[in-house]
Order: structure tokens, then C-alpha cells, then sequence
């Protein structure tokens, strides 16, 4: 099957947006009685369901997706949840109900009394966390019975007052948020697109060459392409018996969309989309590792739970999506096999030969645990592959971080009313021959849909539950609610108040008002989940990983020089104040040379990206132009060392310098560990300065950092 025809034959209609709802007005006239029923529940139902109790009880452990909806095209594939169109849901699946299911005396109108969430013995009963499900388009049904396990409250069609938390399909901009928390964060989107992940890879290549050697060697077209044109050629010359592929990615592409593999750069096919397309090119996996013949890759969920102090979690199971077409090594003849090279789920789908299954370890979708226990079967070290890949994926994090800090403080300025940020993640990764992970891309909105399709007859299908997408995606949602729970310290903490008295209560009815809405004596429905699926990875492994946050700290002086909050570029007085706080100009670097510095790196950087939304120098202009200065600075070091170097220098004349404005009226003891410095005037200055004792400045940046979480 010809690749290129087949790829936008089956994205038509793909990579687009979805309208908001129309069905939003409805909601309107539900949210009054919505409002009331949550206070009602607020009060007597300690579990939160918002159902009666016979309905909690009967939840299964496992519940059956919701009916299919014929008017969804598109399936549980697994890229980014974007690109599918979805009809709104229907009305909740089980209308908000308060403990009273018919005819509950129930007052209307705003006017209602409040319930103050205390008991007649005088509890106050921890309500339901509150869940904006109105965004969360493709993730909705997932989503749903997350809530449904949690009995938390959800509120499909928004709601007046504010949510706990906000479930968005798309990106953080889905609504004006002020409060509570938003399952996306700024500026993702951009991040991970194919060209800005590959840049932020490099720039951790060029600093750490061996430790993110697990992404493919990359290019960004057009503007590099004689730089990969003469890299390879270069590499010809040398081993002319090297015969190479190269995969083709367009940067706004997902699902395999526009994907094609050449063998050379002067192909026909590469030169016809260069000027077209914005694209990365990039080594082609020739060797990977096979599973009944075919090649497939990972798709694991990691949470980012927080950007500062980092925060991340990795599910303990993933899916495995397969070819449908025997792998063999990329040949001229082969190459456009998609279903032999491409493992997106969007195109094998559409081969004849996909094989769907309700086992988890059989068929053409599978769990990554069940991949996992078929190669330990095989005496594989399964420790090593999954260390390496929870390796791989922090360092990616790392990568990805700096960028979106400034994002960050864009969208949500210090000081401004904003929510806090976590996001699921989806990290697609390959697994060589020789087991090292490789990673392919991540997706900032993986599809949380938990159906596929199913060919009724040729080009007709229906959407039919997945168990494999249902076991594994529910389970994240579900658990990465729970680790966002906002009100889980007070829930737990009312358990433990409950344990001890109501084995003295004497009105049984007490005890009956404490009980959660399942009868039971336990309110905190955490009990009876199962135990979380995701991982903490980091801060736990943050000893191993901490080194290489050079370029964090690099985007945090960055951002102190931003100046006007809201800005994602320095202007040239930012920069040049940069250059004076932090002591860097000298006789060989006057500000003359400063200027020029920044103009150039400015411009080519601006010319290259070709983001007019405000002139001014980004965050990657700006690690190029500290490179340089390292660079310059301390010479015959390794590039990570130079760098490093700059970075304590500069962050130690910034501590003195917020020293100093602390210190300015009271008296003080200096105490900031002196750097290694490059000259010995500020060696000597550090030194004297160390004798003092002033409490240190944690970090020199604490002023100009918030939370960023
Ligand atoms: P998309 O967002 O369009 O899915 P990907 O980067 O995930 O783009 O690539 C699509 C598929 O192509 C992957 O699922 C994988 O099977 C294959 N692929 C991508 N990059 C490589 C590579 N460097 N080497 C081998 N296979 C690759």
C-alpha cells in the first residue's frame, strides 16, 4: 500500500479542532439544581457519590463503557487527542441525584441555604471533589468512570461557582481558569511538537552526548538540510558500505500522518515537501525489536504532577501497539509499507490484517505488562528495560521543563489569581533489538478514548468498548485524580477522627451519618480502590538526575530578567542588565560586544522560528548566547563544565545582589558558598564573602520564583 495517498486518505478531517460545545447553554439551566444537589450531598453523603446508595453499591469493579455513539468517527488511537472530532456527550450517564432520588423537598432559586458541611454531632463532612468535565471532549467517557470510582461530583456542563479541578481535552487555554487545578499546562502543546522537542533534545545532547543518546539523530527542515545532506554525505565518504533510512515526520502532523521514509536526502519525495512542510528528519530504527515478527512500539502515561518542585509519575502499565505487516529491514522496495514500519494504531487499524482482542496480551493492542511478561518468559532482564525507560523519560522531562517554565510565567504571572497546572503525557517509545528504549515523540494530549472501531463491512464502522484501553486509561485517570485529590489530607484526616468515637457513638443514626454513601464505616472511597498505578520517579530519583538541570536553571535567571510579566522574550535591556547583575562584561567583553551578541543570536533565532508575537530574544537564544559567554569564559573545559560554571557564577553575583537589597537596613552575616570563578578578582571577592555569615539565598533566585505547579 502506497504510503502517502493511504496516510491523508485516512487523516482527512483528522487533525482538526472541535467547535466548542453547543450544548454549553444547556447548562445553564442544570446548574442551579446542580449547585443545590451538591450541598445536599455535601452534607449527607460522606462518600460523595452523588448517587443513591443502592447505585454505589452496585458499581462494578470494572465498569462497561458507555454505549457507542455512531456519530463519533475516529478511534482509541494513540496520538494526539486533538485531531478527533467528537459529538458532546449526552447528558450525564446517571443524572446528578441527591440523597433524595424523587420528589426531595428542595428549595429553588439562589436564595437556598447553604449547607455548612457539619454534622448534628458536629463532623464536618469532607464534600465531594468538584469535576469540570465539560472540555474533556475524547477523554470524557474515561473520565467519567474515574469520577464514578472516586464518587466524586462531575459537572458536565460546567458550573458557575468554581471546580476543584478541570478537565481539558485540548490545552490549558480550553476556558479562563482562575482557581483550582487544569489538567494541562501552558505552553505544552508547542513543547512537544516534533521540531520543539527535537530542539530541546539537542540543546541536552550538546551539554550531555551520552546521556540522551536514546532520540534518533534529528534535523529540522528546511532550515537544515544541507547541514543533513552534508552529514550524511560526510558519513558516506567514510563508510561507503553505510546504507542509511531516514523517517520524515511533518511538524504538525500526528497519527502517522504525512510520514514517509526515504533512503537519501536528494529523494524526490523530500525535496518535493521541503519548502512546503516544516518537518524533522530522522535516523529510521532499523533494528528493532520484534514481538511474533512484528515491530511495535510503547505508549506509557507519565504524569507531570508538578513543574516546580518537579514532579513526575509513570504508570506502571502502558499499551503496545503493533504492526500488521512482518517487519523486514527498510529496503528501497519496502519502504512504503506502512503497515510494516509504522506502528500508529490511526493506520493499522485500516490493514486487514489488525486483530482485535479483549485479551490484554493477544491482538494488535496490548497492555506493556503483558509485553513485559512475555520477554522475562524469554529470560529478558525486564529491571533493566524498565529502568531505562523511566531513565529515558525523566531526562525527556528535563529536557522539556525549562521551555515551559517560561510558559508558565507567562500565562500565569506571579502574584495573578491562576490555577495550578499537572498533565498526563504520552510518551511513545521504541524498543531496539538490544532492549535500549528510544524515544520516538510525545504527546501532549494522548488519547484517553477507551473504544475502537470495529469494520461492520468495507468502510463501515462502529465504536465497540476496548478492554485493553479501558484497564489501562481509566486507571490513570482515576489514579492521577487521586494524586491531585485537593481534599484528600482533610478526608483522611476525618477518617482518622471517625475511627475513634463512633466505636462510642450510642445513636446508631450517627453513625449512619458518618458512613459513606456504600454503608460502609470507612468514608474515604480511596479504601476500596485499588492501589495507585502511578509511580513516582522523580523527586525520588532526583540524586541520579539533578546534574542535568543546567538549562532549568539557565531558563530561571532568564526569567528574572524577563522584566513585564507576561513576556516569553528578553528585550535588550534585560539582557544587558543580565550581563551587569551578573558581572559577566569585562575588557575583552564590553557592552558594545553585548549588544551585538544579542542582536545576532536575536535575530537569526526570530528568522528561524518565525514567531513574530513579540520580537525580543527566547529562551533558546538565550542558552545559545550563555553557551557562548561560557564558553568564552572558561576555556579548555568540557561544554557541560563551562556551563555549569556560568551558571554558579552567575547565580552566586545574583545572591549577593539580593543579599545586599535584603540586607539594606539591618545588619547581616554574608554566608553564599563562593562558585569556582573563572578569574581570580572574584575567587578572592567570593572567598571574603564566604567568611561572612548571612543565611543564604536558597537558590539567588527565590524573589523571582513562584510556584509553579
Ligand atoms: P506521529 O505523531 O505521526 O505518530 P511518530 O513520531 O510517533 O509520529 O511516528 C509514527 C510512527 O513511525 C511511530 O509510531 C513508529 O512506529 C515510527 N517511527 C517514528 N520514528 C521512528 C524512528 N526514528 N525509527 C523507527 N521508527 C520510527
Amino acid at each position: 500500500m502506497a504510503l502517502a495517498p493511504a496516510l491523508s486518505a485516512m487523516q482527512r478531517g483528522g487533525c482538526e479542532s472541535e467547535s466548542a460545545a453547543g450544548w454549553a447553554a444547556a447548562a445553564a439551566a442544570e446548574e442551579e439544581e446542580e449547585e443545590e444537589e451538591q450541598e445536599e450531598q455535601g452534607r449527607v453523603d460522606a462518600g460523595g457519590s452523588g448517587e443513591p446508595e443502592r447505585t454505589a453499591r452496585e458499581e462494578p469493579a470494572r465498569a462497561p463503557a458507555p454505549a457507542p455513539n455512531p456519530a463519533q468517527p475516529g478511534a482509541a488511537e494513540e496520538g494526539d487527542a486533538r485531531v478527533l472530532r467528537r459529538s458532546p456527550p449526552g447528558p450525564s450517564a446517571e443524572p446528578a441525584q441527591g440523597p433524595w432520588p424523587h420528589g426531595k423537598p428542595r428549595s429553588r432559586g439562589r436564595s437556598c441555604k447553604r449547607s455548612s458541611g457539619r454534622a448534628a454531632d458536629g463532623y464536618h463532612f469532607v464534600r465531594p471533589v468538584t469535576v469540570d468535565s465539560s472540555k474533556a471532549r475524547t477523554s470524557l467517557d474515561a473520565l467519567k468512570i474515574s469520577i464514578r470510582q472516586l464518587k466524586w461530583k462531575e459537572f458536565p456542563f460546567g458550573r458557575r461557582l468554581p471546580c476543584d479541578i478541570y478537565w481539558h481535552g485540548v490545552s490549558f487555554h480550553d476556558s479562563d481558569i482562575f482557581s483550582g487545578q487544569v489538567n494541562k499546562f501552558p505552553g505544552m502543546t508547542e513543547m512537544v511538537r516534533k521540531i520543539t522537542l527535537s530542539r530541546a533534545v539537542r540543546i541536552m545532547q550538546n551539554l550531555f552526548p551520552e546521556e540522551y543518546n536514546f532520540y534518533p539523530r534529528s534535523w529540522i527542515l528546511p532550515d537544515e538540510f544541507q547541514l543533513f545532506a552534508a552529514q550524511v554525505q560526510m558519513v558516506k565518504d567514510d563508510d561507503p558500505s553505510w546504507k542509511p533510512t531516514f523517517i520524515v515526520k511533518p511538524d504538525s502532523g500526528c497519527q502517522g500522518d504525512g510520514i514517509y521514509l526515504i533512503k537519501d536526502p536528494n529523494d524526490i519525495r523530500l525535496s518535493g515537501t521541503l519548502q512546503r512542510r516544516p518537518a524533522v528528519v530522522q535516523e529510521y530504527i532499523c533494528k528493532p525489536l520484534l514481538i511474533d515478527k512484528l515491530k511495535f512500539d510503547i505508549r506509557l502515561y507519565v504524569l507531570l504532577k508538578s513543574l516546580e518542585p518537579l514532579e513526575i509519575y509513570v504508570a506502571k502499565d502502558g499499551l503496545s501497539r503493533f504492526c500488521t505487516e512482518p517487519y523486514q529491514e527498510p529496503t528501497p522496495r519496502n519502504l512504503r509499507h506502512i503497515f510494516m514500519h509504522l506502528t500508529n494504531y490511526s493506520l493499522n487499524i485500516h490493514s486487514g490484517h489488525f486483530v482485535h482482542s479483549d485479551s490484554t496480551s493477544t491482538g494488535s493492542k496490548r497492555t506493556f505488562s503483558s509485553v513485559l511478561y512475555r520477554l522475562s518468559s524469554k529470560g529478558v532482564d525486564i529491571k533493566k528495560v524498565w529502568s531505562d525507560i523511566i531513565s529515558l523519560v525523566i531526562k525527556t522531562v528535563i529536557a522539556l521543563t525549562p521551555e515551559l517554565k517560561v510558559f508558565y510565567q507567562s500565562d500565569i504571572p506571579a502574584g495573578r489569581p491562576g490555577p495550578t497546572c499537572f498533565q498526563i503525557l504520552g510518551f511513545d517509545i521504541l524498543l531496539m533489538k538490544n532492549l535500549k528504549p528510544i524515544l520516538l515523540e510525545v504527546n501532549a494530549n494522548p488519547s484517553m478514548r477507551i473504544e475502537h472501531e470495529r469494520e461492520l463491512s468495507p468502510g463501515v464502522f462502529e465504536n465497540v468498548p476496548s478492554l485493553v484501553d479501558e484497564e489501562v486509561k481509566v486507571a490513570v485517570i482515576r489514579d492521577t485524580l487521586r494524586l491531585m485529590d485537593p481534599l484528600k489530607k482533610k478526608r483522611e484526616s476525618q477518617s482518622q477522627q471517625l475511627e475513634k468515637p463512633l466505636a462510642r457513638k450510642e445513636d446508631p443514626s450517627d453513625s449512619d451519618l458518618a458512613s459513606s454513601s456504600d454503608g460502609s464505616s470507612k468514608p474515604n472511597p480511596d479504601a476500596q480502590l485499588p492501589s495507585i498505578c502511578l509511580k513516582q520517579v522523580f523527586p525520588k530519583y532526583a540524586k541520579q538526575f539533578n546534574y542535568l538541570r543546567l538549562v532549568d536553571r539557565m531558563a530561571n535567571l532568564f526569567i528574572r530578567f524577563l522584566g513585564i510579566k507576561g513576556t516569553m522574550k528578553l528585550g535588550p535591556t534585560g539582557f544587558r542588565t543580565f550581563i551587569r547583575n551578573c558581572k559577566l562584561s569585562s575588557s575583552s567583553l564590553s557592552m558594545a560586544a553585548v549588544d551585538i551578541l544579542y542582536i545576532d543570536i536575536t535575530r537569526r533565532w526570530n528568522s528561524m522560528t518565525m514567531d513574530q508575537r513579540d520580537s525580543g530574544m527566547c529562551l533558546q537564544a538565550f542558552i545559545e548566547a550563555f553557551f557562548f559567554l561560557a564558553q568564552r569564559k572558561f576555556k579548555m573545559l568540557p561544554l557541560h563544565e563551562q556551563v555549569a560554571s556560568l551558571i554558579d557564577l552567575c547565580e552566586y553575583h545574583l545572591s549577593l545582589l539580593d543579599e545586599k537589597r535584603l540586607v539594606c537596613g539591618r545588619s547581616g552575616r554574608l554566608g553564599v558558598r563562593p562558585p569556582y570563578s573563572g578569574t581570580a578578582q572574584e575567587a578572592t571577592a567570593a572567598a571574603l564573602l564566604a567568611e561572612g555569615s548571612v543565611p543564604p539565598c536558597p537558590d539567588g533566585l527565590s524573589h523571582s520564583r513562584h510556584a509553579l505547579s
